[in-house]
């Protein structure tokens, strides 16, 4: 696997979904010794489950815990820690992590409970968990979700888990984006596997998924962080931290270099039924046969248009779905290349939300 690759899977099943990207990964390439300390680096902010749209998937552990081991790596271990006032080992219970650290005999780190390690990166310091720091190869598994604060988080933001409580208060009292950045100039992830099933709407702590069915993994914490905010619908001036990141060298946001590897086509086996905050952006779309993918990537676009009282935009209901392949209808207007035959078209299969902006913007222009 090459640094500018991003690898992206699209389905239900996050456990085949995960095996099939370790597979095209090659993971022995990656890492040939066999006894290298290897640390899996869920996102567990809040103790609540995966269908939040807050919390990593655990099928997601449990498929890499299980290819790892059968290539004979042995020496794998489970770090992370929750927000601020909340309990990680809660968090670790509420989603099996118990059980899986049991049945694979993979110890369970909560940070909160580690050493640290002072690490000064510019005028940021910073108490890292020792266990990151001396971990031979970091896998990095954040779910790609909406952020109050930072606009999104992703790869960068997951690292947070890393760092002391009192770290944690600081990065906030510095505003987020200049630590994040310097966080992962002291470690970043050498592997991202993203899980983009259902991540929030709009907050970290869940309550609103946004079903996509959709993972990806890259090498570049940075180049993965662009790519999310593109499928988010953000431009990269709207998570300063993913710019400030590549100016101290931990990866690029260079999209245009990035080499796409899809494993397989987006589906509509699983249409995305809206609910919570997400049902006010559902009556601005007419779904039919929606894959996934397309229509959450819609649902973010016109989040984005409504943050920014552009909503009114959209005055007609934008299709989408492959109920639309070989309709012709000049009067409609949609989004994805199986609404090629309306009056006004988005191409791209599925386009990402940053290019149904610009689109849909432009209906009213
Ligand atoms: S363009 Fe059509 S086939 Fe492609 S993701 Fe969208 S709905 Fe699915």
């Amino acid at each position: 696997m090459h640094k500018n690759d991003i690898i992206t899977i699209y389905g239900s099943n996050p456990s085949t979904m995960t095996k099939a990207i370790l597979e095209t990964i090659d993971f022995e390439t990656l890492l040939p010794n066999k006894n290298a300390s290897i640390t899996l680096k869920p996102n567990l902010v809040v103790a609540v489950t995966a269908d939040s749209g807050a919390t990593t998937h655990p099928e997601i552990v449990i498929a890499i815990i299980e290819h790892l081991q059968k290539k004979g790596y042995s020496n794998i271990s489970i770090v992370e820690s929750a927000w601020v006032g909340d309990s990680t080992k809660e968090g670790f219970r509420v989603n099996g992590y118990d059980r899986i650290s049991d049945r694979y005999s993979v110890p369970l780190i909560d940070v909160k409970d580690d050493e640290y390690v002072k690490k000064t990166v510019g005028k940021v310091t910073m108490e890292v968990s020792k266990t990151i720091l001396e971990t031979d190869f970091l896998i990095n598994l954040p779910v790609l979700k909406g952020h109050c604060q930072t606009a999104m988080t992703c790869a960068l933001k997951n690292m947070k888990g890393c760092i002391s409580d009192r770290s944690k208060r600081l990065f906030h009292t510095l505003g987020l984006h200049t630590p994040i950045a310097a966080l992962n100039a002291v470690r970043s992830a050498d592997l991202v596997i993203v899980d983009s099933l259902n991540g929030d709407l709009d907050f970290e702590e869940g309550g609103n998924p946004v079903q996509t069915n959709r993972m990806f993994a890259t090498r570049d914490s940075v180049l993965c962080d662009s790519y999310g905010a593109a499928l988010l619908g953000f431009e990269l001036r709207d998570v300063p931290y993913i710019g400030l990141a590549e100016e101290l060298g931990v990866g690029t946001t260079d999209l245009k270099k990035a080499n796409i590897i899809q494993l397989n086509e987006p589906s509509d086996e699983e249409s995305a039924r809206p609910s919570g905050r997400v049902t006010y952006l559902a009556k601005h779309t007419e779904p039919d046969s929606a894959c996934s993918a397309c229509y959450g990537n819609l649902i973010h676009a016109l989040k984005r248009l409504d943050e920014v009282d552009r909503l009114s935009a959209v005055d007609i209901p934008i299709c989408i779905g492959q109920g639309y392949k070989g309709v012709n209808d000049p009067s409609k207007v949609g989004v994805g290349i199986c609404t090629r035959g309306l009056g006004k078209s988005l191409p791209g299969c599925p386009p990402k939300a940053i290019d149904m902006i610009a689109f849909l913007k432009k209906l009213k222009a």
